[in-house]
């Protein structure tokens, strides 16, 4: 395949559908050849865009310049159509969640391993600069040995309308938000042995579906990983908050604006007291410069093709897959143990 670029398609033309169809065509390697949508309207917003329609996805799928299908439609029907794709010869590209669960994960794999074929999911947040920045302050060792991370997103609208609100289609927050920060904390952390969650579920707008939650996840070592989504809140916490025994950390958008606050001079001869509320407390007394020096976060750049291009060099024997199958599980693995931790208001241990 070297040299030659290779033919995609794209099933499900939505939001998503739209964004790796343009992707398709502007990634070097990868040639959209046409997309299909199962609504008729979406199919003619394609073709008025220049982009060919197919009729059918059997017809899709049929059309040997084809190599590459990228599915992106509601998380209930990505294992049929990843599964369809795969035995049609092509390699395939799933949107996240992967999949609804385990056992349906376990299919999908059955099947890329049965045909021979490349099969991956679209991680694209282990791209955010966000995410880049704070795993390299805390793996520089700018804050020492770290005790807890907090990884949250926060909106106010609710759940989006649609597919996203219904249980049989995959709707909720941890599946939507919630696989992508779990991933990104289960990627930072390699292989250190993950010890148990607790979790909880908010239903604030929506019965059938979270419509946020909260996952602790305590790591041998005694960190703990904070992972919150939230769709009403009117005041946004921090992206990322972080600290050790060296430092704190603050990340406050998908900008990267915040800082590193390091500590110099742990011990204190002469702290006063303040008056805080009905008390006084010396513990709680803020630092002043001569203890502690504040430094500007540096954003790590990325660049969200990367996905694309590694998914292009795989195809072409250049490489190894960076979203890997044992990757998925794990974190399917993790998002099961989420539901059943806020079910069943108990704490998972692995
Ligand atoms: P969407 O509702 O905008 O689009 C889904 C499209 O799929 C619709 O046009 C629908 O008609 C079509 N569709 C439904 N069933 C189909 C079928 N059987 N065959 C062909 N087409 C079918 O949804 P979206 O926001 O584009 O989300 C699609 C997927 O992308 C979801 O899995 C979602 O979780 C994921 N997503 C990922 C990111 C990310 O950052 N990686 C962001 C948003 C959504």
């Amino acid at each position: 395949m070297s040299g030659k670029a290779i033919g995609g398609a794209v099933i499900g033309y939505g939001g998503m559908g739209n964004f790796h169809s343009e992707k398709m065509q502007s990634v070097k390697g990868v040639k959209l050849i046409g997309v299909y949508d199962i609504d008729p309207e979406r199919n003619k917003l394609a073709e008025s865009r220049g982009i060919h329609a197919y009729s059918s996805r059997e017809e899709l799928l049929a059309d040997p310049r084809i190599g590459l299908v990228t599915v992106a439609t509601p998380n209930d029907v990505h294992k049929e159509i990843v599964i369809d794709a795969l035995a049609a010869g092509k390699a395939a590209i799933c949107e996240k969640p992967v999949a609804m669960d385990c056992a349906e994960l376990d299919e999908m794999i059955g099947a890329a391993v049965r045909y021979g074929k490349l099969f991956t999911v679209h991680q694209n947040r282990r791209w955010d600069e966000d995410f880049l920045t704070i795993r390299k302050i805390i793996e520089d060792g700018e804050l020492g040995n770290v005790y807890r991370i907090e990884s949250r997103v926060h909106g106010s609208r609710g759940i989006p309308s649609g597919w996203r609100e219904e249980k049989e289609h995959g709707g909720g927050m941890v599946l939507d938000w919630g696989v992508h920060l779990l991933d990104q904390m289960l990627t930072m952390m390699g292989s250190r042995q993950m010890i148990s969650v607790y979790a909880s579920t908010t239903h604030i707008t929506n019965d059938e579906c979270d419509d946020g939650f909260t996952a602790l996840v305590t790591y041998e070592g005694g960190l703990e990983w904070l992972v919150e989504v939230g769709t009403c809140n009117y005041i946004e916490m921090p992206r990322w908050y972080a600290f050790g025994d060296n430092g704190s950390a603050v990340i406050r958008n998908w900008a990267c604006e915040g800082e590193i606050v390091k500590i110099h001079n742990r011990g204190e001869d002469d702290v006063a007291p303040i008056q805080a509320g009905a008390g006084l407390t010396r513990t709680m007394a803020p630092r002043n410069e001569r203890t502690v020096e504040k430094f500007p976060v540096v954003k790590v750049e990325s660049d969200w093709a990367e996905f694309y291009k590694n998914v292009i060099d795989v195809l072409n024997g250049k490489a190894e897959s960076k979203v890997t199958h044992p990757q998925l599980r794990r974190s399917m693995k993790l998002i099961e143990a989420v539901f059943a931790s806020a079910r069943k208001n108990e704490v998972v241990k692995f």
